[in-house]
C-alpha cells in the first residue's frame, strides 16, 4: 500500500534584507526570516510542497509489539521457546545412526516433530507445579 501524496502549493515571499522567507501563504511554518522589519519581495515565489504521510501504526506500539519488531530482521539471532506437552517420542535407528524424535503438542494442539539432536536445538523439562 503507497501512502497518497498531496500537494501544496505556498506562496512564499522572500524578505529581502536576509534572504529568508518572511511570509508564507497559506501560514504554515513560522517565517525564517527574524529581521526586525522584514523586507517582502514584491512578488511571492510559487513553492510547491510534496506531502508523504507518514505510514503512522493506528495504535501506539506495545512494548511487546515493539520488541518483537525489533527482531524482525533478517540475520538477527534469537532464541526461539515454547512450552509442549510431549505427546509421542520415538527411538529410531537407521544405518547405524539412531536417534529420538518427539512429537509436543502445544496448549493450542499444535502439533510438532523434532530431532532434539539437531544442532541449536535444545529441549528440558519444565518443573511440575506441586498441586
Ligand atoms: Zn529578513
Amino acid at each position: 500500500m503507497t501512502a497518497p501524496t498531496s500537494e501544496t502549493t505556498l506562496l512564499i515571499w522572500y524578505c529581502q534584507s536576509c534572504r529568508k522567507s518572511c511570509k508564507v501563504q497559506p501560514p504554515n511554518e513560522d517565517p525564517a526570516c527574524t529581521c526586525k522589519t522584514p523586507v517582502p519581495a514584491l512578488r511571492p515565489t510559487e513553492v510547491t510542497v510534496l506531502h508523504t504521510p507518514k505510514a503512522r501504526p493506528m495504535h501506539a506500539l506495545s512494548d511487546e509489539e515493539g520488541r518483537i519488531r525489533a527482531l524482525a530482521r533478517k540475520g538477527t539471532k534469537v532464541r526461539v521457546t515454547f512450552e509442549a506437552e510431549v505427546v509421542d517420542a520415538m527411538q529410531w535407528s537407521s544405518a547405524g545412526d539412531r536417534g529420538l524424535s518427539f512429537t509436543v503438542r502445544t496448549s493450542d494442539r499444535r502439533r510438532f516433530t523434532f530431532n532434539p539432536q539437531l544442532e541449536g536445538l535444545y529441549i528440558e523439562g519444565i518443573p511440575q507445579e506441586d498441586g
